[in-house]
């Protein structure tokens, strides 16, 4: 029988929208359960909402709804996130749902009549805004965790014996180092539980919003004893049909936020405890997302929506941003340049480029399908040097990402891409391709399956995290379906001789300087903007070998300035473009970069130097007296040390070569378009 994995997201509070902190949680949360499913392990991944609680009562009334009505609209929008996301849990649980009721007051009779819960008076602090009793303080005294006044609370209230509960917690965070990680969140509990735990009151009477407690309708169980018990109510606990509880629970890891520590760490191992229910394997405690440095809130208006990053560069983007960016467990900087250059720099340009070209040039020189790595003649040591870094980076790979490193599990496999892209910039497979004797097309076979090879591994390992493009580079090796793939079995040399690929085409379009701004703009404005990436072609050209610009000039960037929130640019907009007609001068080959071609282009009243990645769809002679379309104030870049001055316009088909926009009448040299 496989092995079972049980995971579990926090449950979410319903007083707030979806933002970007809880979908960080969640992301990993469904990376770790892929990877576990690739693995071959039977998993469950269980999220939800948390609907009960003074707060929600409060915010319901002040917004004119019942609290049932609000928790159903705010629940509606995490899953409907979740699912646009494709987030793969097995099962939403919400607090207000009946077979959670039934679980929760099965645990409180439990704890009851275990002898755990007597009736006291309460008198005291109690910080609304966390539903946390704040114990040896006065009346007003500000709540330790987030500052706001307290309330106080008389109560006759049920009270948990947690004070019965110190000595054995200290006894499980001692003997279960793992149980809380990560090393500084158990430092804090276990100072917490050392300096001593008062009995906790469980039940509320002064509002109504919660489940009630078993035979005393006039109090509700405590919110966040109702909201722990989720990850085992989900399951069938306290219900007839318990088949999930018996195969999944206890959970193997339990993801929460470090604001939460406190209650998942102390307060539900002593509930367990206490009903004689098994303590799960371990709590893992990530940290705060920051924006710009600074902690995200509603105060500060600075909460990122996730639709907005969605929708304009899609999931996997986020995903791969959110694990790679971030040291996991420890706080956490969001920002969307950081966002966009991690896109354009690991995914555009990096895996996605690898794929592209590898890819492209077996479809190429081998009508398709993978070639077989050939004979002695054509074999070198750096072919060898890539198999074994791809062996070491597949175990480098799971131990960190088992230790939920996703930083450095996704720095050990993009390595490997830059590795093989170093590879095949030394063993220019593109020279190869244009000669026809054996050994130059036994050599260029190896070349290219070492390098395909190496990309169906990166891809294998990187698949949780950015599941979508994995999946379409799966396709287009022609694997199939990724998630068939066992994970476990990933090795080198799996690429079978004569695999035929699927269609090869472009996986993370590169993002342009806009984006960042668009983002920012529909932040701003609340408002969704349709424009997905823009379908541009990467300016690989300028990226660090310039050997692979597979586009020629692409049409000026727009400008980001004013562009309105349906992605259309003003004529005011258009009219900064400066295109203007140019005639060819002079046409050569740059050196060492194939693609390339170094010209001298008139316009006029000057004559300019442009390089242009057209060298593979046009031979120079042919371009001497051509009138051309050239972006005439584009500020000037460096291309294999060459100054370009000024961009020629051509149409790049998806995988095909450059075409130079012309025209049928004869038109002066000069002539600008408008
Ligand atoms: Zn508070």
């Amino acid at each position: 029988m496989n092995k079972k994995f049980y995971i579990t997201t926090p449950i979410y509070y319903v007083n707030a929208r979806p933002h970007i902190g809880h979908v960080y949680t969640t992301i990993a949360c469904d990376t770790i359960a892929r990877r576990q499913r690739m693995l071959g392990a039977d998993t469950y991944f269980l999220t939800g909402t948390d609907e009960h609680g003074q707060k929600i009562e409060r915010a319901a009334q002040a917004a004119g709804k019942t609290p049932q009505q609000l928790a159903d609209e705010v629940s509606a929008e995490f899953r409907a996130m979740w699912d646009r996301m494709g987030l793969t849990y097995d099962d939403f649980i919400r607090t207000t749902s009946d077979r959670h009721k039934c679980g929760v007051q099965e645990l409180f009779r439990r704890l009851r009549d275990n002898g755990y819960i007597y009736k006291g008076t309460y008198t005291g602090q109690y910080c609304v805004f966390d539903e946390l009793y704040v114990d040896a303080a006065g009346p007003g005294a500000p709540c330790p965790e987030c500052g706001r006044p307290t309330e106080t609370v008389h109560e006759d209230n049920y009270f948990f014996k947690l004070s019965a509960f110190q000595d054995k917690l200290l006894q499980l965070y001692s003997e279960q180092p793992d149980f809380i990680r990560p090393e500084t969140r158990r430092n804090e509990v276990i100072s917490f539980v050392r300096s001593g735990l008062r009995d906790l009151s469980v039940s509320r009477s002064t509002f109504s919003w919660g489940i009630p407690v078993p035979d005393d309708h006039k109090h509700v169980i405590y919110v966040w004893l109702d909201a722990l018990a989720n990850y085992i109510t989900a399951l069938g606990y306290g219900s007839p049909d318990t088949k999930l509880y018996d195969k999944y629970w206890p959970a193997d890891v339990q993801m929460v936020g470090k604001e939460i520590v406190r209650f998942h760490c102390v307060y539900w191992p002593a509930f367990l405890m206490a009903a004689e229910v098994p303590l799960p394997k371990g709590i893992m405690a990530h940290g705060w997302l920051l924006f710009e440095e600074n902690k995200m809130s509603k105060s500060r208006g600075n909460i990122v929506r996730p639709k907005t990053i969605l929708d304009v560069l899609g999931a996997d983007a986020l995903r791969y941003f959110l694990l790679r960016e971030v040291v996991f467990g420890q706080d956490g900087s969001f920002s969307f340049d950081a966002l966009v250059q991690r896109y354009n720099a690991d995914l555009a340009n990096g895996l996605g480029n690898l794929a592209s070209r590898t890819l492209s040039m077996i479809t190429r020189y081998f009508r398709g399908e993978v070639p077989y790595p050939s004979a002695a003649v054509a074999h070198k040591s750096s072919d060898d040097a890539i198999a074994k870094a791809a062996g070491k980076a597949i175990a480098e790979f799971s131990t960190a990402f088992d230790q939920y490193q996703f930083s450095r599990a996704l720095e050990v496999a993009w390595g490997l891409a830059a590795a093989v892209d170093k590879y095949i910039v030394e063993n220019e497979p593109w020279a190869l391709g244009e000669k026809q004797d054996e050994e130059s097309r036994s050599r260029l076979a190896t070349v290219l399956y070492t390098s395909a090879e190496a990309l169906r591994i990166v891809t294998a390992l990187a698949h949780p995290v950015i599941p979508d493009a994995a999946a379409k580079i799966w396709v287009q090796l022609g694997l199939g379906d990724i998630k068939q793939f066992a994970l476990s079995d990933l090795k080198w040399g799996q690429l079978h001789l004569g695999t035929k690929l699927g269609k090869v085409e472009a996986v993370f379009p590169r993002a342009d300087k806009s984006a960042v701004e668009r983002m920012q703009k529909m932040e701003d404005q609340g408002r969704p903007a349709p424009a997905a990436t823009e379908a541009q072609a990467p300016a690989s050209a300028s990226s660090a070998s310039g050997q692979f610009a597979t586009q020629a000039a692409t049409p000026a960037e727009p400008k980001a300035t004013s562009i309105s929130p349906d992605g259309k640019i003003s004529i005011d907009d258009f009219e900064k473009v400066e295109l203007r007609v140019g005639q060819v001068k002079v046409a050569e080959k740059v050196k060492n970069a194939d693609k390339l071609l170094r010209l001298e282009v008139d316009l006029g009243n000057e004559v300019r130097q442009v390089i242009a990645g057209i060298a593979e769809a046009y031979a120079p002679e042919t371009l001497v007296g051509r009138k051309v379309v050239i972006v005439a104030n584009l500020a000037p870049r460096m291309l294999k040390g060459l100054e370009s001055n000024g961009m020629i316009v051509a149409a790049s088909p998806e995988g095909g070569k450059p075409v130079l926009a012309s025209f049928l009448e004869d038109v002066p040299v000069g002539t600008r378009l408008k």
